[in-house]
C-alpha cells in the first residue's frame, strides 16, 4: 500500500472543506477509535465529512494516493472494518442529522446517524423503525447488512423499510437509489453492505410504535436450560407479528428488578415486547410465568425509546468483541443440548448467545426482493458472541465462541450466517450467506459500480469479471 506524503496531505487539508485529522492532531485518537476495543489501528488520514461532496472528495484523494478507504458509520463492525492501518478513513460520525416527515412516515437520516439519534426523533412522532437492540449502534452498516431488532416480525428487516438512499460511488459520482432510480443499486444496497459506495443519506418508512411499549422479561437459571429453551421455542411460535421476540443466553443484570443474589447468575432469558393492546401482553406474561416458572421477571410498560436503550450498557464502546453466527430452520432439541452444554463454558460474564426469532413482515419479504444475505426460511439468526472487559479473557472466550460455533454448525442451515455478525472476512462463509444467484447478481452490481473495489472493508463482494 501506498505511503502518503505529509506535502499531500497538506495540500488535501487546504482544500477540503470538512476535517483531515492525522497522527498527532488532538481528535486523533478518538476518531480512530471504534466499538471493538481489541481492534487497534491507525489509518494515514482521517477525512471526517459532513456532505456528500466532501465524501467524494476524500475519496478521490484516497483513490489519487492509492490509499486503502474504510468507511467509519457507527463504528461497530466486529470486525473492525470501519479502520485501518495506513489508508484513509472516511468518518461519517458528524452526519447524523435525522429529519421525520410525521404525515408521511418517512425519516431521512445522515448516513453516520446512531439508532438513537433515529428512535429519539421519530419517536417524537409515535413513529418507528426496526432497528438494533443497541442504541450506539450505526444506522448505516446495519441497515446496509440487513437489520434485525425488536420490531422485524412486525416491520420486516432495517432494510426492508429503505425507501431511497444518496450514495456516492467509487468514481466519485454522487446518485440517488430507489425502486425507480438505479434500482439494481438500491437492491444491492439492502443486504449488500457497503459494497458499492458511501451512503450519505437514508430513507425510511416509518410505523406507528409506542411511544409506550411493553415488555416482558423472564429468566431461567443454566438448570432449567433445556426445558426453558424447547418452552421458548413452542411459545415463540405461537406469538403474532407485533410481539417482539429476544431470547438469550446470558448473565442476569445488576437491575434493580433482579433479586441481588441472582445479580450475573448464567443462564437464559426470553423478552418479549408487545407493541399491541396491553391487555393481551399480560396474558401473555401470565401464560409464560404459568408453563415455565422463572428464577426471576419483570412485567411493565416502557417507553419504546427506553427499550431500545436497555442494552446499551451490557455492549459498552470499547469493550473486546468477537463473534460467530449462523441461521436455523429451527430450534431443534440437539440445537438445544449444543446450546445448554456450551453456554455455561464462556469465561467473560459479559458474553452472551442472543438467538432472533424471525418471521412475520421479515418472512412475507420475498427471496429475491433485497440482497439479504440470508433466507426468508430461517428462523432463528443464532449469535455466538464473546464480549470481554479484560483483553486476558479475549483468546479463551473467542476459542469458545469457535467450538460453540462448530458443534452448531451440523443443526443450522449451511456455514453462511448474518454478514452484520461476521468478525472474521471469509470469503467462503460470505458466499454461503448469500448464495449462488445473489452473490452472482451482487458481483455484477460490483463490477459495474466498483470495478476496483475501492470499498472493500466489509463483507466484501468480488467483481464480477468483465467480458475482455
Ligand atoms: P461500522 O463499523 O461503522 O460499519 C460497518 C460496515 O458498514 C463497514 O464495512 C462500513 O464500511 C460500512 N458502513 C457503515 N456505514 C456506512 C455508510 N453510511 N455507507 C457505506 N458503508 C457504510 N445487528 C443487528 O442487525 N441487530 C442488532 O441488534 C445488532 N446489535 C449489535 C450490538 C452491538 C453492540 C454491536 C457491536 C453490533 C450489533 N449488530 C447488530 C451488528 C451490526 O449490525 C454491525 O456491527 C453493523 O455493521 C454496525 O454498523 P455501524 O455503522 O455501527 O458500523
Amino acid at each position: 500500500m501506498a505511503q502518503v506524503l505529509d506535502t499531500d496531505v497538506a495540500t488535501f487539508r487546504k482544500s477540503f472543506s470538512g476535517t483531515v485529522l492525522t497522527e498527532g492532531d488532538a481528535d486523533y485518537d478518538t476518531a480512530r477509535a471504534i466499538w471493538n476495543g481489541a481492534i487497534d489501528r491507525r489509518p494515514a488520514v482521517i477525512a471526517r465529512c459532513s456532505t456528500a461532496e466532501q465524501v467524494a472528495a476524500a475519496i478521490g484523494f484516497a483513490r489519487s494516493q492509492d490509499l486503502e478507504i474504510a468507511v467509519r458509520g457507527g463504528g461497530h463492525s466486529f470486525a473492525g472494518f470501519s479502520v485501518n492501518d495506513g489508508g484513509l478513513m472516511i468518518d461519517l460520525s458528524a452526519m447524523r442529522h435525522v429529519s421525520v416527515d410525521p404525515s408521511a412516515r418517512r425519516a431521512v437520516c445522515g448516513g453516520g446517524a446512531t439508532w438513537a439519534d433515529l428512535d429519539g426523533a421519530a419517536q417524537a412522532h409515535g413513529l418507528a423503525v426496526t432497528g438494533g437492540f443497541v442504541s450506539h449502534t450505526g444506522i448505516g452498516g446495519l441497515t446496509l447488512g440487513g437489520g434485525i431488532g425488536w420490531l422485524t416480525n412486525k416491520a420486516g428487516l432495517s432494510c426492508d423499510n429503505l425507501e431511497a438512499a444518496e450514495i456516492v460511488l467509487a468514481d466519485g459520482r454522487t446518485v440517488r437509489a430507489s425502486a425507480d432510480e438505479n434500482a439494481e443499486l438500491f437492491w444491492a444496497i439492502r443486504g449488500g453492505g457497503g459494497n458499492v459506495g458511501v451512503v450519505t443519506s437514508f430513507v425510511y418508512r416509518l410505523h406507528e410504535v409506542g411511544p409506550i411499549v411493553q415488555l416482558g422479561f423472564f429468566f431461567w437459571g443454566l438448570d432449567k436450560g433445556v426445558e426453558a429453551l424447547r418452552f421458548a421455542r413452542d411459545y415463540v411460535d405461537t406469538l403474532p407479528d407485533d410481539v417482539g421476540v429476544f431470547l438469550a443466553g446470558l448473565s442476569a443484570p445488576p437491575a434493580p428488578f433482579v433479586p441481588e443474589q441472582h445479580h450475573f447468575a448464567p443462564g437464559y432469558a426470553l423478552l418479549i415486547a408487545g407493541f399491541g393492546a396491553p391487555e393481551g401482553h399480560a396474558q401473555r406474561c401470565a401464560e409464560i410465568r404459568t408453563a415455565m416458572p422463572p428464577l426471576f421477571e419483570l412485567e411493565t410498560p416502557i417507553p419504546y425509546t427506553d427499550l431500545q436503550h436497555m442494552f446499551d450498557e451490557g455492549a459498552p464502546w470499547g469493550i473486546l468483541g468477537y463473534e460467530k453466527a449462523l441461521f436455523l430452520e429451527e430450534l431443534s432439541d440437539a440445537a438445544i443440548s449444543v446450546f445448554t452444554e456450551h453456554l455455561p463454558r464462556r469465561q467473560s460474564p459479559l458474553s452472551y448467545v442472543p438467538i432472533f426469532a424471525l418471521g412475520g413482515a421479515y418472512a412475507r419479504v420475498s427471496e429475491e426482493a433485497t440482497a439479504f444475505g440470508g433466507s426468508r426460511s430461517a428462523r432463528y439468526a443464532f449469535n455466538i458472541a464473546a464480549v470481554c472487559p479484560a483483553p486476558e479473557l479475549l483468546a479463551p472466550e473467542t476459542a469458545w465462541v469457535r467450538e460453540f460455533w462448530s458443534a452448531l454448525r451440523p443443526h443450522a442451515m449451511g456455514s453462511g450466517s448474518y454478514v452484520n455478525f461476521m468478525s472474521e472476512y471469509d470469503e467462503d462463509r460470505v458466499r454461503a450467506s448469500y448464495g449462488a444467484a445473489k452473490y452472482d447478481r451482487l458481483a455484477r452490481i460490483k463490477a459495474e459500480y466498483d470495478p476496483d473495489n475501492v470499498f472493500h472493508l466489509n463483507a466484501n463482494i468480488k467483481p464480477a469479471l468483465q467480458p475482455a
